[in-house]
């Protein structure tokens, strides 16, 4: 069966996009103005309205995350030869633009307080990397399903070793972190504004850089690397990674809608703890002190000496029923395209892929929808007893 044949007849997706009448009277404004190409009024509203949202930094509005990703790796000077750090439990377009740069990804483990980044781990790689005198040149953190690991140390073992730090901050827009916005920390942060992220373009993404010529820089290899000049002047590759006028039209409602939708899935997730915390066996993704998470996706785990069906025969039950539900990621260093790399640590990534599962998290979903999908699982789970 095919995935279009499966969506048929799904009632409750996974985290579909939430948008109104605000959206469509600006797209409408950007399509009346003409303004209809990767150039226009709204770009800059977008941006601005991203930058004053998470209150620093300057934001270059691209194509889709991992092209933001793509141009923090290449304004770090990432290239051929070099090594970058990164999670094994993430989204494949996290590691992608690493490789297509040239560049070696080499996969870290997560742990289980935090589901992100281990720091302790690493520590201990990069003071091992350190000793063989091959540190890496970056590490790309991720902010996993809108939760974050110990930012603070994080930083400041970056900062120890020399390590420039690329926030894939693609789930957790509106995530802080003791008061800070994820996707501020680093030297570069990402957002994705994909389809289902918790808000979304259709696609698009953003980049964050601290300084406003990085960003100039930013948007001159976003838009071919065009030179001052009278004729098409070149003298370095650029890429057209440039966004809409009119996807930004979207985006900027977005933003200004952010925060109710960061609170709208916080009700969602808190309603399934609420009617699931009674099942011994099931536990929620957790949130370290000092996280405000964003609740991009709700997810859970289960454990298998519990529970007889595993977490794909309860998504399988779960969809067959109208509900989309999902494994977590896949992590990096079990992915075919990944078999050769290098990777540190225990088995963590692996065990929450074995045990997990992303439930229905989107900010359209009413009390009543939840409720509906805590019914099927409490149905399905109680089976295997
Ligand atoms: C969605 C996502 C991306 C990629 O974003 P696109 O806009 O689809 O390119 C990168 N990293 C993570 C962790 C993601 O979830």
């Amino acid at each position: 069966m095919n995935k279009a044949s499966q969506d048929i007849g799904i009632k409750y997706y996974l985290s579909p996009p939430d948008v109104g009448g605000r959206e469509r009277s600006y797209l409408l404004e950007a399509f009346d103005s003409n303004w209809i190409a990767p150039v226009g009024p709204f770009l800059t509203r977008f941006e601005q309205a991203v930058e004053s949202y998470i209150g620093e930094g300057h934001a270059v509005a691209v194509s889709c995350g991992a092209a933001a990703i793509d141009l923090a790796l290449r304004m770090s000077g990432i290239g051929p030869g070099d090594t970058v750090l990164c999670p094994s439990l993430t989204f494949v377009a996290s590691a992608a633009p690493v490789v297509h740069c040239g560049a070696t990804p080499v996969f870290l483990d997560s742990d289980f307080k935090s589901w992100n980044l281990d720091p302790d781990l690493l520590e201990e790689v990069l003071a091992n990397l350190n000793a063989k005198n091959r540190l890496p040149k970056a590490l790309i953190i991720v902010h996993l399903y809108g939760r974050t690991s110990d930012l603070t140390r994080i930083c400041g073992i970056c900062e120890r070793y020399g390590v420039t730090l690329i926030e894939d901050a693609a789930e957790s827009l509106g995530t802080t972190y003791e008061g800070r916005q994820t996707g501020c920390f680093g030297d570069f942060g990402i957002y994705s504004f994909n389809g289902n992220k918790i808000i979304t373009t259709s696609g698009g993404g953003m980049l964050v850089c601290k300084t406003k010529k990085l960003a100039e820089r930013a948007r001159f290899l976003a838009s071919q690397a065009k030179e001052k000049a009278p004729f098409y002047q070149h003298v370095e590759l650029g890429h057209n990674y440039g966004l809409s006028n009119l996807l930004a039209a979207i985006g900027l409602a977005q933003v200004e809608g952010l925060d109710g939708k960061i609170e709208k899935r916080k009700r969602v997730f808190h309603q399934y703890q609420e009617q699931l915390s009674k099942l011994e066996g099931l536990k929620f993704i957790p949130a370290l002190s000092g996280v405000s998470p964003n609740y991009w996706l709700s997810c859970i785990t289960l454990d298998p000496a519990v529970f007889k069906r595993s977490p794909e025969e309860v998504k399988n039950f779960l969809m067959a029923q109208g509900i989309e539900a999902r494994l977590l990621w896949k992590p990096m260093h079990m992915q075919p395209v990944f078999d050769a790399a290098e990777r540190y640590g225990g088995s963590v990534s692996e065990s929450l892929f074995a045990t997990g599962l992303c439930l229905p998290s989107g900010s359209s979903l009413t009390e009543d929808d939840v409720t509906v999908i805590c019914d099927a699982l409490n149905q399905t789970l109680k089976v295997a007893n």
